[in-house]
């Protein structure tokens, strides 16, 4: 899965990922099912070992353009999760209260705890992707967010929470697709909203938002994964392993018995 991890040093323009791209799997849909029904079992069962443990918190961040498939992802890669151990997070415009404190602070507030995995829809991200192309604050402030969000991520790492974040790649077609998909489907009209199109007028000013983001944020303790998302299956099927791989990778304990089990009798 390194191929779509961007490299903290890197350099990458969008335009270089393909969001059809599907080269790390070699079946059909339907054998991606089964590869997915695998691996959110597996999920399933190192989140029961992180929560056992509960010295460590996992924190996945989802960023994508309206119609990226945030939702869609989150149903499908962490809905096999024991709701007690996982908490998802969608990220709204700020409220009042949230727009009286720093930027950062609604964010703290929602952050996994030792033992849970926290998933993200929408995120910090927010703030140097909406608020920097509708112009909500002064470049000299959003400006400054790349780094402060930098140093938060490092901090959170640091203190021990793991981050991966994922920025669901669509293109531009495909949105158009799955925009008129939720006019013509009368069960999806209440996901249409008139404001999505007037983002999706803002294409170019988004993607160079994102680009910047990918650039910037993209950190050995809290790296981005590009996600060719054009396919559903394919893009939960590549999100799944990434997710599966951290917690692998973080090899989660149930802890030791303190507890001489050899005397006990249950009568
Ligand atoms: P769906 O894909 O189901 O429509 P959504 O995440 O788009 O879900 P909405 O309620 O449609 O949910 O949109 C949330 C809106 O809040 C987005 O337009 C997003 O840009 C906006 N938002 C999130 N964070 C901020 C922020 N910090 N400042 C301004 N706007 C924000
Ligand atoms: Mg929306």
């Amino acid at each position: 899965m390194k191929k779509y991890r961007v490299r903290a040093d890197a350099k990458i323009e969008l335009k270089d990922f393909s969001p059809d791209d599907k080269s790390e799997f070699d079946g059909d849909k339907n054998q991606a099912k089964t590869a997915l029904d695998e691996l959110t079992d597996e999920l399933d069962d190192l989140q029961e070992r992180l929560y056992a443990e509960s010295k460590r918190a996992v924190l996945i961040v989802i960023q994508a353009m309206d119609t990226g498939g945030k939702d869609g992802t989150i149903r499908k890669v962490f809905g096999n999760i024991n709701p007690q151990g996982c908490r998802v997070t969608s990220f709204k415009a700020p409220t009042s209260t949230e727009l009286a404190h720093d930027y950062l602070w609604r964010v703290h507030a929602a952050l996994p705890r030792r033992g849970e995995i926290g998933v993200f829809n929408r995120s910090h991200y927010e703030d140097v992707l909406v608020v920097r192309v509708h112009n909500l604050v002064p470049k000299e402030i959003w400006e400054k967010r790349y780094e402060h969000i930098n140093a938060f991520e490092k901090m959170l790492s640091d203190e021990g929470t793991t981050i991966v974040k994922f920025f669901l790649h669509i293109s531009k077609e495909e949105q158009a697709k799955r925009l008129q998909e939720r006019i013509d489907t009368p069960d999806k009209h209440w996901k249409f909203n008139p404001n999505d199109l007037k983002e999706r007028a803002l294409w170019n000013e988004y993607q160079h938002a994102y680009q910047d983001v990918l650039n910037k944020t993209s950190t050995d303790h809290a790296p981005w994964y590009i996600i060719p998302a054009n396919r559903k299956w394919y893009r939960n099927l590549v999100v799944a392993r990434i997710a599966r791989d951290t917690l692998k990778h973080l090899n989660p304990k149930f802890p030791e018995a303190n507890v001489d089990f050899s005397k006990i009798v249950i009568k």
